[in-house]
């Protein structure tokens, strides 16, 4: 991580290596040694990320067996009972006592077509519940790798749910929903093995966070971010939806990286990577203010948490039954994931950003 760090300390503070005079800052040899021995575990946990862990998990959430996992149904419970069991596999420990945050949202009932916006924050369920309402319960996954400083978070997302079955389709009624987005779970999954394979303890604690009911209003990371005591101390969000996709067919290795403009060094960190590791992904970087829309980085920006989203942009297969894991461009979804990792070791290991 040699190279990288020195690139991020460079860009992320760069006010205070201004101030102090970049040039003479030089590592003493114990600082050397450290970074050549982090730079040696952040490629172990590289080097884990792969193909066939890609393919696994994504063909398991998306085979018709988990019926599109809907918020709300039973299939997206079982979507998070697998994710809490690989969680504890990789040996990560439960957020606050218990790998499951479940919570409910709560809609108005006053006619029988459902349309109305669902509601988790406590003050409009208590209106909500004064009237004729429906009640949806969900489920949070989280996994936990406790970092040096215990108080310090950064958070990996995606969301796990997708648009479920439509009882009345005629032909295929399951929307698999491989790229939106199992793709973006795979990625997170394999971040947080590829943490544990490094063998080093991050200097931040990281989270990993398998978000219900995004589908239907980012849901689950809206009751987190309004409820979590330590939202706080969050120093950066990394986001995940649909990572598979083939939006620029001249141009495969095409993605949108979009992160807070706030935060340079995010975009240098993707540019040195790329040729670092000899990734085949051509980013489009984009810096963006006030991203609220879209996805579930929206409630962390809200907050105005430093996020990046990795992003393949819409394909045709977007919200149809045919987002199925033919589609995914496996290549790139590796190395998304592998690019998407490092972006985490820096937010977990890099003083500022
Ligand atoms: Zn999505």
């Amino acid at each position: 991580m040699k190279k990288i760090l020195l690139a991020a300390l460079f860009v992320g503070s760069f006010g205070f290596a201004a101030q102090s005079s970049a040039k003479s800052v030089k590592p003493t040899k114990a600082q050397r040694a450290q970074q050549e021995l982090m730079q040696k575990a952040c490629e172990r946990g590289l080097s884990s990320i792969n193909r066939a862990s890609s393919e696994a998990i994504i063909g398991f959430l998306a085979s018709d067996a988990l019926e599109g996992r809907e918020a709300g149904y039973n299939t997206s419970i079982i979507a998070g009972e697998y994710m809490v069991s690989q969680l504890i596999e990789a040996g990560l420990e439960p957020l606050d006592g218990s790998y499951r945050h479940r919570f409910s949202a709560y809609q108005a009932a006053s006619t029988r077509r459902p349309g109305n916006r669902w509601e988790v924050n406590a003050d409009s369920i208590a209106k909500l519940q004064q009237g004729p309402h429906r009640r949806m319960d969900m489920m949070n996954v989280f996994g936990v790798i406790p970092g040096e400083i215990q108080d310090e978070y950064v958070i990996v997302g995606a969301h796990r749910d997708h648009w479920g079955l439509d009882p009345w389709k005629v032909g295929d009624q399951i929307y698999n929903g491989a790229d939106d987005n199992a793709s973006g779970v795979s990625c997170a999954l394999q971040i947080a093995r590829a943490f544990k394979a490094s063998g080093m303890k991050p200097r931040r604690t990281v989270i990993f966070a398998f978000w219900d009911g995004e589908e239907k209003g980012t849901l689950g990371s809206t009751y987190f971010t309004q409820t979590w005591p330590q939202i706080k101390q969050v120093k950066g969000y990394l986001n995940f939806d649909m990572e598979g996709g083939n939006t620029q067919p001249d141009n495969p290795p095409y993605f949108a990286y979009i992160y807070s403009q706030e935060n340079p060094a995010f975009g240098e960190w993707i540019k040195n990577d790329v040729e670092k590791y000899n990734l085949g992904l051509d980013p489009s970087v984009r810096p963006t203010e006030n991203l609220l829309g879209g996805s579930d980085q929206g409630n962390f920006v809200k907050l105005g948490i430093p996020f990046i989203w990795y992003h393949t942009d819409w394909t045709p297969y977007y919200h149809q039954v045919t987002d199925e894991p033919e589609h995914i461009n496996w290549d790139k979804l590796v190395d998304i994931t592998k690019a998407s990792y490092l972006n985490a070791w820096n937010l977990a290991n890099e003083e500022n950003y």
